[in-house]
């Protein structure tokens, strides 16, 4: 916090690596309030003032804690232009601050209450249905019998008709290329993440202590999902769990099968996509 120089760097997104400064701003949470202390710059002071209790966790300052999207623009931003002073570790560790005082925003209890409850953050939906959208796909149920890896959909594709839709073409794609393709049959749970990001660590590890032990004990060697926030996750923060099975993004798996000739295209897409 003290080694931040105020360039505020991490407001933007480096310049040299956009066409003009109009399209710069990357911080979310300082682009709608309008105010140095909802940047990173203004949060390591604000994390200083906390340590020196020249400020204290008011309805304000708690406000402004959470408004933090946790999105990383400025972690990555500090990392490139000046000194790689981790603004993403510090966010989520302000933020658990906050929620170890018992500072949280109204909305985020019940998030937390369905994660504790039906083991998904999407307030509203149950455990029993979080398998629904695989119905008919002829999936292995890895608690009981082996496949070559564990396809996780995540609580989003699970539960939301529109994304339902991209894990059962993803499963389809796989199997077509002739995987065998498994998943956990419900027993798995959300991957918890978003807790962290809010603050609620222990919720966090919680889960994700739970969720390694149910891929060890179904000899998960490899992930594949169709969800950024679980590849994330997987690949970063459950790595720090001890977490240790290759982890694929489903676009990734597909390339892999595309170069290993086991996945072919046929008709070509005349168009550049990102
Ligand atoms: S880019 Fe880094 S050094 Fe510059 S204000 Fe932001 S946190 Fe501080
Ligand atoms: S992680 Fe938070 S402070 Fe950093 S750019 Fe995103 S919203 Fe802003």
């Amino acid at each position: 916090m003290e080694r931040c120089s105020n360039c505020l760097g991490c407001k933007w997104i480096p310049f040299d690596k956009i066409k003009s400064q109009r399209f710069g701003e990357n911080c979310p949470s300082i682009g709608y309030y309008n105010f140095n202390t909802y940047a990173v710059r203004g949060r390591f002071q604000l994390g200083l003032a906390l340590l020196t209790k020249d400020a204290e966790l008011s309805e304000t300052v708690t406000q402004a804690i959470h408004s933090c999207t946790t999105c990383g623009a400025c972690d990555v931003a500090c990392k490139v232009t000046r000194y790689n002073l981790e603004p993403h570790d510090f966010n989520l560790a302000l933020k658990a601050y906050a929620i170890e005082k018992g500072k949280l925003r109204p909305k985020q209890r019940e998030i937390i209450e369905s994660l504790a409850k039906e083991k998904t953050m999407m307030v509203g939906k149950a455990r029993s249905s979080r398998t629904a959208w695989a119905d008919g796909l002829g999936l292995v149920d890895m608690t009981k019998g082996k496949a070559d890896m564990m396809f996780f959909a995540g609580c989003k594709a699970s539960y939301d008709e529109k994304l339902q839709k991209v894990a059962r073409a993803s499963v389809k794609i796989l199997q077509d290329a002739g995987v065998k393709v498994g998943f956990l049959a419900g027993s798995e749970m959300c991957c918890a993440v978003r807790a962290e990001q809010m603050g609620f660590r222990e919720e966090f590890e919680k889960n994700a202590r739970a969720n390694i032990k149910l891929f060890a004990d179904a000899g998960v060697k490899t992930i594949v999902t169709p969800c950024s926030d679980c590849y994330q996750a997987f690949k970063r923060r459950y790595a720090a769990q001890g977490l240790q099975v290759q982890v694929y993004h489903v676009v990734e798996y597909i390339e892999k099968l595309l170069k290993d000739g086991a996945l072919k295209l046929t008709k070509p897409v005349p168009m550049t996509v990102t």
